[in-house]
């Protein structure tokens, strides 16, 4: 039997980290002006706190300006809104990121309506949403998941995946709308699939391309895939793993990888897939924001 194609996220967000890189030089260049991210934490939720590490780490070393703010836990909504309110001003800062989940006392949904949606990088206000969904990838800023993704998609398949059976597991605002938004918008033949959907193997059977986001570890069988299909595979799933101790875990995606791999034509794998994707597009997200709000003129996409 053949087996699937790997494909090497960690190899491809590199390469669209170090082209950013060059495009921040060259707009230093061309203005002064250095792309700024600003990283919002409140609390100490440590897989937060390693997130917001990193997406700080990135940002300086592709020459961007960035500032972390961590905050207390027991920081107030209106002490939150404020600070949102002074990054919206700030004319140094082109991308605000607010680590999710924030505590309970806090509303989620005002916190992230009030950021500025020519500074949402993470593409989650509604006015971004929208563009999305009426296509003007122009103006959108897109979720830096469901753009990682279609990166990998268009550098495994091509740049035209017109006329292409997408199925998309999982409905969610971060990841499975946004994604089957993008696909639309390459024009794929787009089918959602989600928690109540009928005869998912059957409808995943169909499938060109498989995007899983699911959260439930390796539910998407080998023999779902369509021979020759690519598989993208968002889920992160820690799981026992006895053979290596105990109290061992491991991490796996929401598709049985090695099953799939038999079936599929390229893969993503999990770790080093889809995740490396996501902190390189909240770059490239910033860059955009930034030139955007410099008015310098746009570069060619990156997707
Ligand atoms: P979510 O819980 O918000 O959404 C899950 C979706 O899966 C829902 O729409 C639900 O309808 C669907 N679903 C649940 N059970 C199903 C079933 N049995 N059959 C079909 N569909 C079913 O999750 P999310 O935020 O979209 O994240 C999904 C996965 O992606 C998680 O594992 C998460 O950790 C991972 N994730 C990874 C990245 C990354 O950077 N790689 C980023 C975001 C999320």
């Amino acid at each position: 039997m053949s087996q699937a194609t790997l494909i090497d996220g960690k190899a491809i967000a590199a390469s669209v980290r170090a082209e950013i890189t060059a495009r921040a030089a060259c707009l230093l260049a061309e203005t002064g002006r250095q792309p700024g991210l600003a990283v919002v934490l409140v609390g100490e939720d440590p897989a937060s706190q390693v997130y917001v590490r990193n997406k700080d780490k990135a940002a300086a070393a592709c020459g961007f300006h960035s500032v972390k703010h961590s905050l207390p836990a027991d920081t107030s909504e209106t002490d939150l809104l404020a600070l949102v309110e002074t990054l919206n001003a700030d004319d140094t800062i082109h991308g605000i990121l607010v680590q999710l989940p924030l505590p309970r006392h806090i509303d989620e949904s005002k916190v992230l309506r009030l950021i500025r949606p020519e500074k949402d990088v993470d593409g989650f206000h509604p006015v971004n949403v929208g563009l999305l969904s009426i296509g003007d990838r122009e103006s959108a800023l897109v979720p830096c998941t469901p753009a990682g993704s279609l990166v990998l998609l268009k550098r495994t398949l091509g740049p035209s995946l017109a006329g292409l059976d997408a199925v998309v597991i999982g409905r969610s605002n971060i990841v499975g709308k946004p994604m089957a938004q993008l696909l639309l918008s390459e024009s794929c033949t787009v089918t959602v699939a989600h928690s109540r959907t009928k005869d998912l193997v059957e409808v995943v059977r169909r499938a060109d391309i498989v995007v899983a986001a699911v959260g439930r570890p390796e539910m998407v069988r080998g023999d779902w895939i369509k021979p020759g299909a690519t598989v993208i595979d968002v889920g992160i799933n820690r799981v026992p793993d006895p053979s290596r101790g105990a109290d061992a875990t491991r991490l796996v995606g929401d598709v049985a990888f090695a099953e799939a791999a038999v079936h599929a034509g390229a893969i993503t794998p999990v770790p080093g897939g889809v995740g490396p994707m996501t902190i390189a597009m909240l770059m490239a997200n910033t860059l955009t924001a930034a030139r955007r709000l410099l008015n310098v003129p746009a570069e060619p996409d990156l997707f």
